[in-house]
């Protein structure tokens, strides 16, 4: 059980039409001291399978002893989202390179500014969900700033990013907050998409996530095993140019005995 559940609305700027534009969250508060622990979804808004998890993550733990505190974010690009689109249709800018955001900025500066604020900042753990789109991505889990809560997700495949390599190293995103400003835990996890039923990777998302709040000792249940993992250092796409990939020609999804590089198709 939690001691209470309370929705968060944070307005953070008026829209043209006169409507208010609310960041919306869900906090759950268990009955004992603990972390608080930050779990995010589409911030890129056609991602959302993260956000299907949350729903589903959100059912289990309302009913669930907790330790500490739970903060769900559950849709953090709702005008994206609303349309399936990666960027916010008011200004076409990624969300998730405007941290730690601006104030007087554009549409997707000021949301980051009311994530960055009302969220990142108040949170002493970060686990941010993506996904793939229509296109399907592989399954890997992020080594930032904590190797143990990553493995935890319990991925087969991780990415521990390296300067200058090929990958997704990019400035602004929301670790310019969490790690390069406040340092705290940070996990991010890319898991789902593709034009196929998502439920096996929400129930995924929802083992990973309940798995690493028990590493935490924040819900009671013994902790999984970590199945065989490989950590890549190199990421690459791999798009036709004419035609598709067919399965017998198709590259293996990962070069496995611990290679340092992983090749994915995207
Ligand atoms: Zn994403």
């Amino acid at each position: 059980m939690v001691k209470s559940i309370n929705p968060i609305r944070h307005k953070f700027t008026t829209l043209a039409d006169g409507t208010d534009a609310v960041l919306l969250m869900h906090e759950l508060v268990g009955e004992t001291d603990g972390p608080t622990v930050g779990i995010s979804a589409s911030i890129h808004g056609n991602e959302n399978t993260g956000t299907q998890a949350i729903l589903e993550l959100f059912r289990i733990l309302k009913d669930t002893p907790l330790s500490g505190r739970i903060v769900l974010l559950p849709v953090a690009n709702p005008s994206a989202f609303a349309v399936n689109q990666r960027f916010a249709t008011h200004d076409k800018v990624d969300l998730n390179r405007q941290f730690p955001g601006s104030a007087r900025g554009t549409y997707s500066q000021q949301l980051a500014l009311a994530i960055s604020d009302q969220f990142l900042r108040k949170i002493d753990i970060h686990i941010d969900l993506h996904s793939g789109t229509d296109r399907p991505t592989v399954d890997y889990v992020y080594i930032w700033n904590d190797e143990e809560l990553s493995r935890a997700f319990g991925s087969t495949v991780l990415y521990r990013p390296v300067p200058d390599k090929q990958g997704t190293v990019f400035a602004g995103t929301s670790k310019a907050v969490t790690i390069e400003e406040r340092g705290i835990p940070s996990v991010v996890v890319e898991l789902g998409g593709g034009i196929v039923d998502q439920t096996p990777y929400i129930e995924r998302t929802v083992n990973g996530v309940l798995n690493m709040l028990r590493v935490r000792g924040m819900i009671p249940g013994d902790v999984a095993p970590n199945p065989k993992q490989i950590v890549c250092n190199e990421l690459a796409g791999i798009r036709p140019t004419q035609g598709a990939f067919s399965n017998r020609s198709a590259p293996p999804m990962a070069k496995s005995s611990g290679a340092a590089n992983c090749w994915a198709a995207l």
